[in-house]
């Protein structure tokens, strides 16, 4: 790339949308070009439509930008990164694919079509071989549709990916202790969170037994061969503010020790950190020797964020091991799982200035990755 990418993003006033901001703010491939919202926002500046909940100030220049309509019309992009909330991602996102932008998003609304890869850059980078078919088959011109997994399965899956490179997994048991930012803003409210465990969450344990198996697939022809791994999961709402940690106990095929899970998991690196991709942590997982590690607070940005923080592997009395994880779930589980998809995407020629790449260039790298 000659220039920095100009990117909108939608759903900017969310919880997410606020990170991509703060994350775009220093980014050196990517500037933020347009903020949209809901129609309530639309028109106010951004400092007057958004309640910013996050640690660092407003990004310069962020809250004198007017609101825009979330319409492919309304925005000046070269691609998008989608926070839209999921129950109206699905028609809007396909709108913008198919007004010839290219859609990144952390919506739930495709993660499951067959024709959309669900990346994670370092676990999955080779399933962005599914884009040219998807293009062809949806009649897109330009613009394509990516997500990233649910936040917990985000956590959950770098865990498990050097797991069944090095052992294979066959079964996973998962018991989730999520944070009230997973629910968006304003969420879950403080009556009935504070002082309080809730053990349930919408939809949550059909994602985190379902998404796992197509990220760790094969990719088949046009589609991805789902991971033949049985998985368990139960979940609950903690009033912690950021930081999901999850119980995980693994299943697997062949025999293995605690020292190799320990190495397997600690070396663990793939394409973006070979690529030095400016949003790859050296080390996708970290692995911490402490008895009482990783936790939310200690833990949480680890790597800017960006590391799955894993601790306590040891024996298990009815699978093979378990151990306990942390994952920052709008960081690593949201925004910057999207940002290091967009530079993967980038790398491998599929995103970029509008006036700097083709479709046929973007079908033929696809098709190159591995
Ligand atoms: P959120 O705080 O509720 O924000 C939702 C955003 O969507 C807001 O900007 C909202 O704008 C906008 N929106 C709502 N209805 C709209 C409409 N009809 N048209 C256009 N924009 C609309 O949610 P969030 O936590 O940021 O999550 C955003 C997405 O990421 C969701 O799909 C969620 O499932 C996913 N996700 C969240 C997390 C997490 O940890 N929070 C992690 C992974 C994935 P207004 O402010 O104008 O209403």
């Amino acid at each position: 790339m000659t220039k920095r990418c100009k990117v909108a993003v939608l759903g900017a006033t969310g919880l997410v949308g606020q990170r991509f901001l703060q994350l775009l703010e220093s980014h050196p491939w990517f500037e933020t070009s347009t903020v949209t919202a809901s129609e309530g926002s639309a028109g106010k500046r951004y400092r007057d439509a958004v309640n910013w909940l996050l640690e660092t100030p407003l990004p310069e220049g962020a809250g004198e930008r007017v609101v825009r309509r979330t319409r492919p019309e309304e925005v000046d992009a070269d691609f998008v990164f989608s926070a839209l909330d999921s129950s109206v991602a699905g028609p809007i996102e396909e709108e913008f694919a198919r007004s010839g932008v290219p859609v990144v998003s952390n919506a739930s609304a495709h993660r499951m079509d067959e024709d959309v890869p669900l990346l994670l850059a370092d676990v999955n980078p080779e399933h962005v071989a599914l884009l040219p078919a998807q293009q062809q088959r949806r009649e897109f011109s330009t613009g394509f549709l990516v997500t990233n997994p649910n936040c917990s399965t985000v956590g959950l899956v770098t865990a498990l990916k050097p797991l069944d490179d090095a052992f294979g997994v066959e079964a996973v048991s998962v018991v989730t202790m999520q944070a009230a930012s997973g629910a968006g803003y304003p969420g879950v409210s403080s009556m009935e969170l504070l002082g309080n465990v809730i053990p349930f969450i919408a939809k949550e344990e059909e994602k985190l037994q379902s998404e796992p198996r197509k990220i760790l697939g094969r990719v088949a022809k046009a589609t991805i061969e789902p991971a033949r791994i049985v998985l368990t999961a139960q979940v609950n709402r903690v009033p912690v503010v950021d930081g999901h940690l999850e119980s995980v106990s693994v299943k697997l095929r062949r025999k293995a020790s605690v020292a190799e899970l320990e190495q397997a998991l600690s070396e663990y690196v793939s394409g973006p950190q070979r690529a030095g991709l400016p949003s790859a942590p050296e080390r996708p997982v970290i692995v911490r020797a402490e008895r009482d590690r990783p936790q939310p607070r200690l833990d949480r940005m680890a790597a800017g964020g960006m590391a799955v923080v894993v601790g306590l592997i040891r024996p298990c009395q009815i699978l093979d091991f378990r151990f306990t994880l942390l994952v920052h779930n709008t960081i690593r589980g949201a925004a910057g799982a999207a940002l290091l998809n967009a530079e993967w995407l980038v790398k491998k020629g599929l995103l970029g200035p509008r006036d700097e790449i083709s479709p046929a260039q973007a079908g033929n790298e696809a098709t190159l990755v591995s």
